[in-house]
């Protein structure tokens, strides 16, 4: 199955010069779905995974049925301010400015493997920031598994040379 075919590249958003990566065209496409999903989870077989962690919005999106399909819990990232309970934050540098993400401080206990699932990596700045939350509450980073990786752009090499990164889709 060609997963690529059913991405819909958009140019000039969500600016110009942006060709933006839409998955929305394979997840409605029910065998499509099903396949990434079953593909990450393969990926993921014999890991021992005990949580899966997605970051807002797209991250939930695959995070959450690769942790079912697992029989692993699903523990959400987000944005400040939108998370109830007592959270963990790390901020990181953007091309103009700064970004933060929180977790719930008790999502994670110490010792637990973690897989981290994403829609896609440009510069691996997102998946960064998660890595360094799970670890500051003690967490083992064991995969990082995306539907899309922008292989041009070297987050890989450049910023994540320490953990199991793999990719469904490349660019
Ligand atoms: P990074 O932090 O530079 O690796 O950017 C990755 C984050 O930006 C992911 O959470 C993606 O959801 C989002 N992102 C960046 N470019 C695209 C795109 O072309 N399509 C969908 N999401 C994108």
């Amino acid at each position: 199955m060609n997963l690529k075919e059913k991405i819909r590249e958009i140019e000039n958003f969500p600016k110009e010069g942006i060709s933006f990566k839409d998955i929305t065209t394979l997840l409605k496409d029910g065998d499509y779905f099903r396949y990434a999903v079953d593909s990450i989870v393969n990926n993921l077989k014999d890991k021992n995974i005990d949580v899966v962690v997605g970051p807002e919005a797209r991250g939930f999106l695959l995070g959450a049925p690769v942790a079912y399909a697992m029989g692993a819990g699903f523990v959400p990232v987000r944005k400040p301010g939108k998370l109830p309970g007592e959270t963990e934050a790390f901020s990181y540098d953007l091309e103009y400015g700064v970004d933060t993400l929180e977790m719930h401080k008790d999502a994670i206990e110490p010792g637990m493997n973690v897989a981290i699932v994403d829609d896609l990596l440009a510069t691996g700045g997102t998946t960064k920031a998660v890595a360094k939350l799970i670890e500051k509450l003690g967490g083992k980073v064991v995969a990082v598994e995306y539907l899309i990786e922008l292989e041009f752009l070297e987050a890989k090499e450049q910023k994540l040379s320490d953990y199991e990164v793999r990719s469904l889709i490349k660019y």
